[in-house]
């Protein structure tokens, strides 16, 4: 299959893009693999698949949700068959380690399992009329065609984030998938018509950002939710603002472990590995900033911290002995280079990585080195803004109380976590932490889907939408409130 030309799929339809283009798509742990062409996609490409979106949403919208349910019931259990293949495929994708691949399979299942049982929910509320003989009812109703934009790090578990409530509340979606990790999608959407989903319900088209923006200026497209960085999705919330489209938003992050005195010193060694360096960092909830309350262990820790970094494996993803994969491209690792050399010019000590890993198995890839920064200070660049690499600060404090305050000292708000065996302090910080996410004695990463789980950030992390959980169905309803009177007479609210 790798090498392959994958056409757009319209409504189950595979199609040409009527650009007549393609782009190229190639292993960031070996850019001697190609992993496939894609069309690249233009805005006669949107069209085509907003007209059969909206013919098929007249059908969906009406088709019982339970009914809705079994398709992704069923393609919880083709996702189940095919784990191993479409974890391997993922690797290659993005060059995350294979154990990470299969762990974002199991979050599509898990996630398609999750709204599968909404299917015979949908709750929505019922209430006391003021009046005699009269209900109140507020439903959930669906919205219409929605457009998915997801980000190249999560190119399977994202989008089911999105495609899983969208499809069960009756809506159909057009994915644009990143052009830099395309070919996941692609996977996701033949499984959902594997599973019998009735053609138009869903298509995926490949491209560039300008056919994400299509997507958002396009009128007959009701719902936009885009993941990505925090500058494209201003740009995305202006034009669906200037529509009165609604738009969710899941950004990016800068998130910090703060470690107490009385921290458990092993399990926070393993939660910073996990944390700062799983996944090259490329992880929207990756630990960026360890915010260290000063005390008599903290040198010991970080040469601790250093060893276990240096002997951390590198490489091929597919080869299970390594942990960390390569960055996603050439460019983006020259950025995470460039972040490493300008925290150093800034006053920043570099005590471990910080250099681009280039010899022997790694030549064809864009493999980078787990990277600590010391002496970092809270108002530096380092400390404040998205790497999305493997790269780790580390900020001294005295307290507490100032550990907080420069937790929160950035405009992000994804995910937050204290290590600590003070159960007052780590409650007291879960009211203090302004973010989305917050831990306790655990990494800034590792959400998972459910009831209660709602994935997303404050501040410029996004605007308030929430996925992975029960929440996520506010993006893709809207509500209904019926009143039913069956007083046979006029009654007036408020009046009589
Ligand atoms: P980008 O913002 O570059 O791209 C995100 C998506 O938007 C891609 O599909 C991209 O297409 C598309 N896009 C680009 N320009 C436009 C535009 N003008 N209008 C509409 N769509 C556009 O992010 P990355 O793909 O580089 O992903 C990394 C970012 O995503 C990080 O900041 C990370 O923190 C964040 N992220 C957030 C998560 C969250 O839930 N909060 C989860 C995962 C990642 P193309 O790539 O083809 O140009």
């Amino acid at each position: 299959m790798l090498g392959n030309s994958f056409l757009n799929n319209i409504g189950g339809e595979l199609k040409l893009s009527f650009s007549g283009e393609e782009f190229e798509k190639y292993n960031p742990a070996d850019q001697n693999q190609l992993i496939g062409k894609f069309q690249k996609s233009n805005i006669e490409d949107l069209e085509e698949a907003v007209k059969i979106a909206k013919i098929a949403f007249k059908t969906w919208k009406n088709t019982p949700a339970p009914q809705r349910a079994e398709i992704l019931y069923k393609a919880a259990e083709i996702t189940s068959a095919e784990k191993n293949k479409l974890a391997e495929i993922l690797t290659q994708e993005t060059g995350k380690p294979l154990i990470e691949a299969l762990g974002e399979i199991q979050e599509v299942i898990d996630t398609y399992l999750f709204f599968a049982g909404e299917g015979r929910r949908l709750y929505g509320m019922t209430g006391q009329s003021e009046l005699y003989n009269k209900s109140i009812i507020t439903i959930r109703q669906p919205i219409g065609i929605c457009g998915l934009i997801s980000a190249w790090n999560f190119p399977s578990a994202v989008p089911s984030w999105k495609i899983a409530p969208a499809l069960i509340s009756g809506n159909v979606i057009i994915l644009k998938p990143s052009e830099k990790a395309p070919l996941s999608g692609y996977l996701l959407i033949e499984n959902l018509y594997k599973a019998g989903l009735p053609k138009g319900c869903a298509s995926i088209i490949f491209g560039y950002g300008d056919l994400g923006q299509a997507m958002a200026e396009h009128d007959d497209i009701k719902v936009i939710s885009l993941t990505g960085s925090t500058t494209i999705g201003k740009k995305v919330s202006e034009i669906c603002g200037a529509k009165l489209k609604k738009c969710a938003l899941e950004l990016g992050g800068k998130n910090a472990i703060v470690a107490l005195e009385d921290a458990n010193q092993a399990l926070l060694l393993e939660g910073i590995l996990w944390g700062a360096f799983g996944t090259a960092g490329q992880r929207c909830t990756s630990t960026s900033r360890l915010i260290l309350q000063k005390s008599d262990w903290n040198k010991s820790f970080i040469e601790k911290l250093i060893k276990a970094a240096n002997n951390l494996k590198i490489g091929n993803g597919l080869n299970q002995v390594n942990q960390i994969g390569p960055l996603i491209s050439a460019e983006h690792r020259e950025k995470v280079n460039d972040f490493v050399s300008r925290a150093v010019k800034d006053g920043a000590k570099l005590i471990c990585g910080g250099q681009k890993l280039e010899s022997g198995d790694l030549k064809n890839g864009y493999f980078y080195a787990p990277t600590i920064l010391t002496d970092v200070k809270p108002e530096m660049e380092i400390a404040k803004q998205e790497v999305f690499g493997p790269v780790l600060s580390i900020i001294e404090v005295n307290s507490f109380e100032e550990a907080i305050e420069i937790a929160n000292n950035t405009d992000y708000g994804l995910s937050l976590a204290i290590y600590t065996q003070n159960i007052n302090l780590a409650m007291q910080s879960t009211n203090q932490l302004e973010a989305g996410l917050t831990y306790i004695n655990a990494p800034t990463i590792g959400a998972e889907c459910g009831g209660a789980s709602a994935f997303g950030g404050w501040k410029n992390t996004g605007n308030g939408s929430r996925e992975g959980g029960i929440l996520a169905l506010d993006t893709y309803t809207q509500y209904k409130t019926i009143y039913l009177d069956y007083s046979e007479k006029l009654q007036k609210a408020q009046i009589d």
